[in-house]
């Protein structure tokens, strides 16, 4: 028999088995409840018994940025997650950091150690506190000389440190910042605890000027909902583009697809759902607090999402999440795919940024409330969102710009790269009646006198949803959908949070202002709302996002279009547009140039691997299969001549074959061409725009004649795993 590598990989996953993970039991084999286990590889200070409550307190202080932490209370938690970390199994910790490859990074060092030649294990304060990885490897966009490639990780006392399970081990897990030898931010953690940081002076001052006196701290929560696909990891090493760059670069789509919609909620198959309860087991363990999971729209798609918590934590989290999805899959023998746009054709997969501001109070700024005075707040607080968004839409299109969800935005099945806000009609028609001074008319039943009703019940019979806007109000959240799944989130949070700042540092002036003329609080707010809808209202769409009309009304609206990543990242390079990030403190000057490069040439990167697989793929795989079926026409055509029957059908594909090959053969060629004599003149500005409007252009026509290849070539000839082998054979 013919060697046939998809046939093969067909037949070892028919009998893949469904794989049993150890659940947690207790001593009868009884299985423990989530919440026996839930974050027991955790360090949690209030439970050590080596710390004193002073030292608790302290330590408590210091996550509250009240004060700084003292050498000798750093000695102390040392000693005390050293201890935990052994007794539970550690031989190891990392620093852990998130530099701008989007990524992880860690280097493991043992607790062993000697005192004269006894060996023993230890973990000093300065080893918890602070690392020197060699930044010169790490993307740092030109920011430093080669020679001062020293940089520094610093311990993130607000995030929790946590216990990594191997199968031969464990190893305690620091997270930290990581910066360069002059305090740049070189990740993406450092940006948003600055920005966490100026959200709570901002917004203390708001909440005191309102009247809510007892707020003590204001954080941004953040829950991140995360789409990937699964595909059997036979088929995935049968297709170098899936393990060079994440995409099915090119295939056939099969008859059935999405349009049944089918999947989305649909039962979870076996297999599946085993990997998401490993999944999740592994999470909770790590105190993430997994709650959803289901299919989504395409076949093969899935979701998970946490319950939300603090920003920088989620963001932590979600990292770890992706680690999790990637990993587990990896013993289910699947391969969990992140990248934004797997497979052309059917939908990709994003990353819902479900994100809102809360107080130590516990009160949500953008819960509606059930008294008029409330709502006023909550009113204030939503039209200052939708002013920032309005604002600052360019800067935010950046912060979710990759090359992967470049097939996503603007495709015809994600929210659109036009920023927009989607509030709803109820809330829509209150701002407009607010703006206009009139009274606003609920469906006929109920008259709101603006303040006089409970604007909670008014939602409640409202629950409209909007799948097409990149940023829409949900009921007491806003859900920024636009974000990559393959993306770290800290990057997006951290430009939104500096866009609120901005705004609400204008919102208390507003208010500040309106109070010493003699208005009451109400008053004022109302007239923060008046002042930002009147301003941002453009940038309100309710409507359908992924029709051709609202691109043509949201350009006479004058909103931003940035369709392409090299488009998007320009921004980064227009003062007037990047001030708002250094006005607020969450990126200096040098970090803006930084990530500019950084982004531009991971875009040239990225581009170019999928452009030379292609090439490669059409040379090695798609040309020889045309070929060899090819010569098997011409065969048969010459020995049907020979006996004067028909061949017309033989005929005719042979030539449509020939047509098609000779095309791709050449176009293929062409584009490699081009690409190698683009990389050697233009600059990298000029590459990765001529990548993202001319080359993938391209590659995407040579992507077609794949496909029409694919649909000629007999099944069993075609010689990489099919869209239909990816999609539905689990
Ligand atoms: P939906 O189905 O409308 O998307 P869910 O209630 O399922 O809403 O929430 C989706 C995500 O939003 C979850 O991760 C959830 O924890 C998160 N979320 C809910 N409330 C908030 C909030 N106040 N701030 C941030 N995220 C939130
Ligand atoms: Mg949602």
């Amino acid at each position: 028999m013919a060697h046939d590598p998809r046939q093969q990989a067909k037949l070892s996953v028919y009998s893949r088995k469904t794989r049993k993970c150890s659940v947690p039991m207790n001593e009868q084999g009884k299985y423990l409840k989530v919440s026996q286990y839930y974050g027991e590889n955790v360090y949690n200070y209030h439970l050590s018994k080596s710390l004193s409550l002073e030292d608790k307190d302290s330590l408590k202080q210091v996550i509250d940025g009240k004060r700084t932490i003292t050498k000798d209370l750093a000695s102390k938690i040392a000693n005390s997650v050293m201890d935990w970390a052994i007794a539970k199994g550690a031989t190891h910790f990392c620093h852990w950091f998130q530099p701008l490859t989007g990524s992880t990074a860690e280097k493991h060092d043992a607790f062993l150690s000697f005192d004269g030649d006894r060996p023993l294990e230890a973990l000093s304060a300065s080893q918890l506190m602070q690392g020197e990885p060699d930044a010169s490897s790490f993307p740092n966009g030109g920011s430093r000389a080669t020679f001062e490639a020293r940089g520094y990780t610093t311990w993130d006392l607000t995030s929790p440190i946590f216990i990594k399970e191997a199968a031969n081990g464990k190893t305690l897990v620091i997270p930290t910042a990581f910066v360069s030898y002059h305090g740049d931010a070189l990740d993406t953690k450092t940006p948003l605890l600055r920005s966490d940081l100026r959200i709570n002076e901002v917004m203390n001052k708001f909440c005191h000027l309102i009247g809510m006196k007892d707020v003590q701290k204001v954080y941004t929560t953040c829950g991140a909902e995360q789409e990937y696909f699964l595909i059997d990891k036979a088929f995935y090493f049968g297709r170098q583009d899936l393990v060079m760059t994440g995409r099915a670069l090119f295939g056939s789509l099969t008859s059935r697809n999405q349009q049944l919609e089918d999947h989305y909620f649909g039962l979870i198959e076996d297999r599946v759902l085993a990997y998401m309860q490993e999944v999740e087991i592994e999470l909770y363990k790590m105190g993430i607090p997994a709650k959803t999971r289901h299919n989504e729209v395409a076949p093969g798609q899935f979701e998970m999402a946490p319950i939300f918590k603090d920003s920088n934590t989620a963001a932590d989290n979600n990292q770890i999440v992706m680690t999790v999805l990637r990993t587990v899959a990896l013993k289910h023998d699947f391969v969990c795919l992140l990248h934004e746009k797997p497979f052309a054709g059917v939908n990709g997969s994003g990353k819902h940024l479900n994100w809102s501001m809360s107080t130590d109070t516990d009160v949500n700024l953008l819960e509606p409330g059930h008294n008029p005075h409330e709502n006023f707040r909550f009113l204030a607080v939503v039209a200052s969102v939708v002013e920032a968004v309005y604002r600052h839409q360019d800067i935010i299109r950046m912060g979710i710009a990759s090359h992967g969800n470049d097939h996503r935005l603007g495709a015809n099945e994600a929210p659109p790269s036009i920023m927009s806000v989607f509030l709803g009609d109820t809330l829509t028609k209150i701002f407009e009646s607010m703006i206009s001074g009139g009274k606003y008319v609920h469906s006929a039943r109920q008259i709101l006198d603006l303040g006089a009703r409970q604007l909670a019940d008014l939602f409640k019979d409202n629950t409209d949803r909007n799948r097409t806007s990149p940023f829409a109000f949900t009921g007491n959240k806003f859900e920024f959908r636009a974000c990559g799944s393959s993306a770290s989130i800290g990057y997006p949070l951290s430009i939104l949070n500096a866009a609120i700042i901005d705004v609400f540092e204008e919102t208390n002036k507003i208010i500040e202002d309106e109070m010493k003329a003699g208005k009451s609080a109400d008053d004022a707010l109302m007239a923060v709302v008046i002042k930002w809808y009147a301003n941002a209202q453009a940038i309100v769409f309710n409507g359908d996002g992924y029709s051709q009309d609202w691109v043509k009304e949201a350009a006479k609206r004058g909103l931003g279009n940035l369709r392409t990543t090299p488009e998007a990242i320009a921004v980064l390079k227009d003062a007037k547009k990047t001030n708002v990030l250094l006005r607020t403190g969450v990126f200096r000057e040098s970090e803006i140039s930084t990530r500019y490069n950084v982004m531009l040439e991971r875009y040239i990167k990225c581009r170019e691997i999928e452009l030379k697989t292609l090439h490669q793929m059409v040379n090695k795989q798609i040309i020889p299969a045309a070929v060899e079926y090819k010569a098997i026409l011409a065969a048969s055509v010459k020995a049907h001549k020979d006996i004067g029957a028909d061949a017309a059908v033989e005929l005719e594909v042979l030539k449509s074959l020939a047509d098609l090959t000779r095309n791709i053969h050449a176009q293929s060629q062409s584009l490699i061409t081009q690409l190698e004599e683009s990389h050697h003149k233009l600059s990298e500005e000029d590459l990765s725009k001529k990548i993202g409007s001319d080359l993938m252009p391209a590659s995407f026509q040579i992507a077609d004649l794949c496909n029409q290849i694919e649909e000629l070539v007999p099944d069993e000839k075609w010689p990489v795993p099919k869209f239909y082998d990816m999609l539905f054979i689990r």
